[in-house]
């Protein structure tokens, strides 16, 4: 008996304090959710009064009540990205990377966000510690590594580049035609270091990554012509002529020259079948003055005029008229046509990006617009559509 009117007693108490302990717990959260809500509509106010810095700190604020809202911070910090505010964008995203109850999912995705803020505002150093960070997180290895790539190839740290692509080709990414091109940069920079040894343990790295690289090939000919080697320089131009004849016209005078120490008419034969297959200026320019010095300006200019017939354009007519000029030194008109034309072709003979339509002066092996390896051909763009 004793005990069921405890029962009957306890039981009524306990559903009355869960009710009274569920009150307090919904008016704490109407009282927090009222909170948020307050910093809401101040923090979109400042941001109406164009007070975003205020209103930054009232949505820092907001953060420390509801997690929930970390969305709203990262719209607003990517707002503020876009629009080149990137100061205001890192406070943001800084503030939640070093929020320690953050999960580790949401402290990555802040990460991510302002490694992105630091890259856009041109702070490398910090980006760069911002994505060695990122790396370290699970499933964000990749994205970190490509960052960390674009970083060392703008910064031109060709070794780091290097280290980053290959961690990248670790987890499945094929970059061996871009590692093959840091090498070669690496072996730019100890050929003007003179430093010939290295250069060319470089170039063998970059052959070793993409056996058909024509500036690799290129290189490796220039090494074995500057170390005396004519064979194996000849070797190399061959296989760019046999696996990449695109970019003959960047190998055809060098090769015409060293086949002129035996045979002048066969390095011509070569010069003029050269040009007959690539339409290339360079390759013109390079048989016109070599026709000159071995046979006579009268047959140079002779190979110039038909060249012009065949493929006109300003290019072609500024190697005729300088021919010509040369051919006859006191005609003061062939001097001027020479000049004038020489000046007009230079203004419109462009190189251009087969991927982005970027125009260079000069051949690049990575483009300045889009910064991808080999979209230039090295034909100019007057040059293809004579070829066409
Ligand atoms: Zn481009």
């Amino acid at each position: 008996m004793e005990f069921e009117l405890w029962y009957l007693i306890a039981v009524p108490i306990l559903f009355a304090s869960g009710w009274w302990l569920r009150g307090i717990d919904a008016r704490q959260r109407k009282n927090e959710r009222q909170g948020i809500d307050d910093h809401y509509f101040k923090g979109l106010s400042l941001l109406l009064s164009d007070e975003p810095d205020k209103a930054i700190d009232v949505f820092i604020e907001v953060v420390r009540l509801d997690e929930e809202t970390i969305e709203l911070h990262h719209a607003l910090g990517n707002l503020f990205r876009r629009r080149g505010q990137f100061d205001r964008a890192i406070r943001i995203h800084s503030f939640l990377v070093n929020r320690a109850e953050l999960p580790e999912k949401e402290r990555a995705a802040a990460l991510s966000e302002l490694a992105l803020d630091y890259l856009k505002a041109g702070m490398y150093d910090r980006a760069e510690s911002a994505y060695e960070s990122l790396a370290l997180f699970k499933g964000h290895e990749i994205e970190a590594h490509e960052a960390l790539m674009h970083i060392y190839v703008t910064e031109r740290e060709w070794k780091k580049a290097i280290d980053a692509a290959q961690k990248l080709s670790s987890l499945g990414r094929k970059l061996n035609h871009e590692i093959s091109h840091y090498y070669c940069e690496l072996a730019a920079l100890s050929r003007l270091a003179k430093d010939a040894a290295r250069a060319q343990q470089y170039t063998a790295a970059a052959l070793e990554q993409n056996p058909e690289n024509p500036r690799a090939l290129s290189v490796s000919a220039d090494l074995a012509l500057e170390a005396g080697d004519k064979n194996e320089a000849l070797e190399a131009w061959n296989k760019i002529e046999s696996v990449q004849s695109e970019y003959l016209p960047l190998i055809a005078a060098k090769k015409a020259d060293v086949l002129a120490e035996t045979d002048q008419q066969a390095a011509l034969a070569y010069l003029h079948e050269a040009f007959a297959k690539t339409g290339s200026v360079d390759v013109l320019k390079a048989a016109v003055q070599r026709t000159a010095a071995w046979v006579d300006p009268q047959s140079a200019a002779g190979f110039a005029a038909e060249a012009l017939k065949k493929s006109p354009s300003l290019s072609t007519l500024a190697v005729m008229s300088s021919i010509k000029a040369k051919a006859n030194p006191r005609d003061e008109q062939a001097k001027l046509l020479a000049d004038i034309s020489a000046r007009q072709s230079k203004l419109v003979s462009r190189y251009q990006c087969r991927h982005c339509g970027f125009l260079a002066h000069t051949f690049c092996w990575q483009c300045p617009g889009c910064e991808q390896w080999d979209t230039f051909p090295p034909l100019r763009v007057d040059e293809v559509k004579n070829k066409r």
